[in-house]
């Protein structure tokens, strides 16, 4: 390979070298001598005094396998951990390593059994298939050589060919290699967000299942580039068409494809994967080694941004490869199994809604949060889902069992029989109180004392609605209509917003609905709608302030309530009202709306009912003239604890630091209830706070009397209000008050504790 020019560099030098690894594949010998032979063959090639695989087994091991140049007694008994050493460092990074002096770098870890000290560079890349690493395989040189980018491209290439020789499971069993980190059989615990809650068991689906290639080498690098190209124009031509029929109805779907569009003319990308058939792959094994490459890179990177570009990019691989290799079928068009449990890097809602709600079980993603579009949707179908879990798709296969569990923000795979059995306990307790729950919904929410307490849901989808029967809730404190226009494809003229609207309040009804204008902006992305970046968006350009400069926005949203409301009772919610200035200019847009339904003769609502979220705190200097103007007050504890801690709502790092029941947060809360009272105006309460029984415990004794929650809140919040003596709950906390130091939270944990109060 040398006299090709360098040694192992160049392009012509990797194919040769392909070539007579191939032919090695090709012999009828027992796997491992093919490895073996292998190792040799690259060894010489690559003009390096040691090759060695390591492949990685049960219980996260990397043991060496076959080697030329180190002792031959190491092989199936040297064993690293993966993160330990250089080679346990290149598999846990998943990225490939190129050092000159190996001995002196601070992972370099010594096995004596190697004979490895002769040794001083190194050059490793990780053995990847579909992403997962399989093994490490290095070359190793007795002086301190450097290794070039071509060299590390070329040992990755062939790196393909090994992993294909230990998937085919004659070296290890295919129980142990399934995993991605080849931890097989063995059960694990994976931490994760809670998104949607709940518990679920089943078995995993991936959403993207991977494809496997058969063919990995090329004799004939020309006609692989045709394939390619014709793969090329198939799939642009593809894209175009969706673009077609997507013109005009601008949205969600046609964003994502432009991008698409845009990736797949990108010359680097396709120029790489060119690379990758000139080393001797054929296009869909370059392909994939472009992606492999690709993910391996971007691996570390947090940026959502970037992240959903990842995203894209996998797609788009994932579909050329699909017409490389004839593949047509959608993976959504899969049958399901009774109990699946749907495994994705990340995925959209409207490709939720895709799968059978009866079969699906539950949903585990690698990324996503709690505000992201599918969160919203799972919630609203009561999936349990959960996010944020590092290492999910390297670590979970199709076919393996899974564990969701919601209350301890963890997911189990493989799990062992005994969590499965405590699983079973805690999904029939949880069942049961579920049962429990509905059998009580019609019961009044009154405490043991006498008093009547307002339950009321929070709702953004249609799909919500029926929620309000199913728990009983008195209606929708809070419809956040912003998911409406987050989960269409364009944006909704007043025609299908006074539809939405309409059904919304047919269905609840005869039930208040407190719809809540447009707030968007902050988190609440619209995909079709460019804005610019924000520095603080929480604190930047969203709903009321967006409302009030796009007045024709609110407009088109205020006629098509006014419409949908015709006879009935309408209510209507401000957004982040931080002046009473911006309350007076929403209102008068809504005067002047209802003054033009009535000019045209249409029918009115039966009556209007206007409020404010209470969510900045500018409003508590205000307090007065806010009373002044409104029909209602709603404590948006979400936002206004974020705006009081100066803590952003979405930063897992805060999360916890800064408690909705420490002295600063209930004063202030308290002082809004009791001027509500004063001026004799209903002031509730629509934020996280409200669904929580220990929260909502405190804010009873400041005497708030109307909550609004997720549905699922609903039930546990009437037990405990059932099981309550108010009474006694606001003795407690006022002699609390008078105490220093008091921890509210576990105070009141040891109240319910001691009063057989249920939580
Ligand atoms: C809140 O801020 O508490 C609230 C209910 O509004 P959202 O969570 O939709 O911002
Ligand atoms: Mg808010």
């Amino acid at each position: 390979m040398n006299q090709q020019g360098g040694p192992g560099g160049d392009l012509t030098g990797a194919r040769l070298l392909l070539k007579r690894i191939r032919t090695t594949m090709a012999r009828n010998l027992p796997a491992q001598r093919r490895l073996d032979e292998v190792v040799r063959t690259i060894a010489g090639a690559m003009v390096a005094e040691v090759c060695s695989v390591y492949v990685l087994r049960a219980g996260e091991v990397l043991e060496l396998f076959a080697t030329e140049g180190l002792k031959a007694e190491a092989v199936h008994l040297t064993r690293l951990r993966v993160g330990e050493g250089l080679v346990g460092d290149i598999a846990s990074h998943a990225r490939p390593l190129a050092l000159a002096d190996a001995q002196h770098h601070p992972q370099f870890a010594y096995r004596p059994e190697t004979g490895e000290e002769l040794y001083q560079s190194l050059m490793g890349v990780p053995v990847l298939r579909s992403g997962r690493v399989l093994g490490v395989l290095v070359v190793q040189n007795k002086t301190r050589r450097h290794y070039t980018e071509e060299e590390v491209e070329t040992l990755e290439t062939v790196a393909m060919v090994v992993a294909e020789l230990i998937a085919g499971g004659e070296l290890v069993g295919r129980e142990e290699l399934s995993p991605v980190t080849g931890i097989g059989v063995l059960p694990e615990r994976l931490e994760a967000q809670v998104l949607a809650p709940g518990l679920a068991l089943g078995v995993a689906v991936l959403h993207q299942p991977d494809i496997t290639l058969t063919q990995l080498v090329a004799e004939d690098p020309l006609r692989e580039i045709d394939r390619l190209d014709d793969a090329f124009s198939s799939m642009k031509l593809a894209l175009d068409e969706l673009l077609t029929e997507h013109d005009g109805t601008g949205g969600e779907h046609r964003e994502v494809l432009e991008t698409y569009r845009m990736l797949a003319d990108d010359r680097g990308w396709a120029n790489r994967i060119i690379e990758a058939i000139e080393t001797g792959l054929t296009a869909e094994a370059a392909v994939q080694k472009v992606q492999n490459d690709m993910r391996a890179r971007m691996r570390d990177i947090q940026d959502p941004y970037l992240r959903e570009r990842l995203s894209d990019l996998d797609d788009l691989n994932n579909r050329l490869l699909r017409y490389l290799l004839g593949i047509q079928e959608l993976p959504e068009a899969r049958d399901l199994p009774e109990n699946a449990i749907l495994v994705a890097r990340n995925m959209g809602p409207a490709e939720l809604l895709d799968y059978d709600r009866k079969r699906l079980k539950g949903v585990v993603l690698e990324e996503g949060t709690a505000s992201s579009h599918v969160a919203i949707v799972a919630r609203a179908l009561d999936i349990p889902l959960l996010g944020h879990c590092t290492g999910l798709m390297t670590k979970v296969q199709a076919g393996d069992s899974l564990v969701l569990d919601g209350e301890n923000e963890q997911i189990f795979l493989r799990p062992s029989e005994d969590i499965l059995q405590a699983v079973a306990i805690s999904m029939t307790a949880l069942q049961a109180r579920q049962v429990s729950y509905a059998a009580n919904r019609d019961l009044p929410a009154v405490t043991k004392d006498g008093v009547a307490i307002q339950l009321m849901m929070n709702a953004g989808l249609l799909l919500d609605v029926p929620q309000l029967a199913a728990t009983g809730a008195s209606g929708i404190g809070l419809y956040r209509t912003e998911v409406t226009f987050m989960v269409a494809h364009s944006f909704p003229d007043v025609a299908r917003q006074r539809d939405v609207y309409g059904r919304v309040l047919d269905g609840a009804e005869g039930k208040p609905v407190i719809f809540r204008t447009l707030d968007i902006g902050s988190d609440k992305v619209l995909p079709y709608w460019h804005r610019d970046a924000e520095e603080n968006p929480a604190m930047g350009w969203r709903a009321l302030r967006i409302s009030l400069d796009r007045p024709a926005m609110l407009r088109q949203q205020l006629r098509a309530m006014i419409m949908a409301a015709g006879g009935k009772a309408l209510h209507v919610m401000f957004p982040m009202v931080a002046l009473v200035e911006e309350f007076d200019d929403a209102k008068e847009i809504l005067d002047l709306e209802l003054q033009r339904a009535e000019e045209k003769g249409g029918v009115l609502p039966e009556s209007v009912r206007v409020g404010a979220m209470f969510e900045v705190p500018a409003l508590f200097w205000q307090m007065e003239e806010v009373l002044d103007r409104v029909d209602f007050l709603s404590i948006g504890s979400n936002d206004l604890a974020q705006f009081v801690f100066a803590a952003d709502r979405g930063n897992t790092q805060l999360q916890g630091r800064y408690d909705t029941l420490s002295p600063a947060f209930l004063r202030l809360i308290g002082a809004i209830i009791a001027a509500g009272k004063r001026r004799n105006k209903a002031v509730g309460l629509c934020g996280e706070m409200a669904g929580d029984p220990i929260d909502a415990m405190a804010l009873l004794a400041l005497g708030l009397r109307s909550f609004s929650m997720a549905p699922p809140a609903i039930g546990p919040l009437r037990a405990m209000i059932r099981s309550l003596d108010l009474g006694q709950l606001e003795a407690y906390v006022a002699a609390l008050g008078t105490q220093r130091g008091q921890d509210m939270r576990s105070s009141l944990r040891a109240f319910a504790r001691d009063h057989g109060v249920a939580l």
